[in-house]
């Protein structure tokens, strides 16, 4: 669940204050599949990094899971983005002195995620760069990075996922890929899934469809689909010819 009160954002440009979003009430029931779109500059990756926790709002308040992350110190905030929060930032932000595989691996570790080295492995698999784990960001193209950094926000099996823009640098076989993935997370697992994009084929399957314009939601509409997902119509949709799954973490002791 995500409840956003008040809340608003107002930087210093210059000489001038800049409002880039206005105060906003929006909730967002937990398992919701909602689609931001809006044009260049509309506020849409502001509003996301508001929700992540990266960044802290002007206004309001911010409430993830039960929890105010508005009035939440560093230390806190970031142990509860480790456990909750998968994020796909729109310029990837990979760690450069790590490889492909080091940066999946290495969120993993600090959590002290079990099976870490097989679990970044799989991931590197399920993004179809198992071959490229030793290359650094710097080897990779836009698009392996990009990849690389969906299975980073993937790792933790966040119940919250926020994708900006996640499938922009790649090809639509890829792309169709990613998006998978980012619904079987949905789908299969009950994450709640905020996804930009600039597609509206892939924003006409959300639940839901938020517009900012200026700052401003100025439309907001749950789609006839809402809750009532059905795989055959994604696949003749993206036309796809396979299917796939997160891999499932091991856990100690598990079957
Ligand atoms: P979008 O993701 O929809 O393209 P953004 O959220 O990135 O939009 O930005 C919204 C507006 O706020 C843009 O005009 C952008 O230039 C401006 N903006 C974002 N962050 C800052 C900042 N730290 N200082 C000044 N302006 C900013
Ligand atoms: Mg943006």
């Amino acid at each position: 669940m995500i409840r956003l009160t008040n809340v608003s954002k107002t930087v210093q440009s210059g000489s001038e204050q800049l409002t880039i979003l206005h105060a906003l009430d929006l909730h967002i029931p937990t398992g919701q599949f909602v689609a931001v779109v809006g044009p260049s500059g509309s506020g849409k990756s502001t509003l996301l990094g508001l929700i992540a926790g990266l960044d802290s709002p002007t206004s309001g308040e911010i409430v993830l899971n039960g929890q105010n992350i508005t009035r939440m110190g560093e230390d806190q905030l970031a142990e509860f983005r480790g456990q909750y929060v998968g994020f796909v930032f729109q310029s990837f932000h990979l760690i450069p002195s790590l490889t492909a595989y080091e940066n999946i691996l290495v969120p993993l570790e600090i959590m002290g995620f079990p099976r870490a080295v097989k679990r970044a492995q799989s991931l590197l698999d399920e993004v179809g760069l198992h071959d490229r784990g030793h290359h650094y960001p710097s080897q990779l193209s836009g698009g392996e990075r990009q990849r690389v950094a969906i299975a980073r926000a993937f790792a933790n099996e966040p119940q919250l996922l926020l994708a900006d823009e996640p499938t922009g640098n790649l090809d639509s076989k890829n792309g169709a890929h990613i998006f998978e993935l980012l619904l079987n997370l949905n789908h299969e697992r009950g994450a709640t899934l905020l996804l930009v994009t600039h597609d509206h084929q892939l924003a006409g399957l959300a639940d839901r469809k938020i517009s900012l314009s200026d700052g401003r939601i100025v439309s907001d509409e749950l789609s006839g689909r809402a809750g009532e997902w059905e795989r055959g119509r994604f696949e003749n949709l993206l036309s796809l010819s396979h299917s796939t799954t997160l891999p499932l973490p091991e856990k100690e002791g598990a079957q």
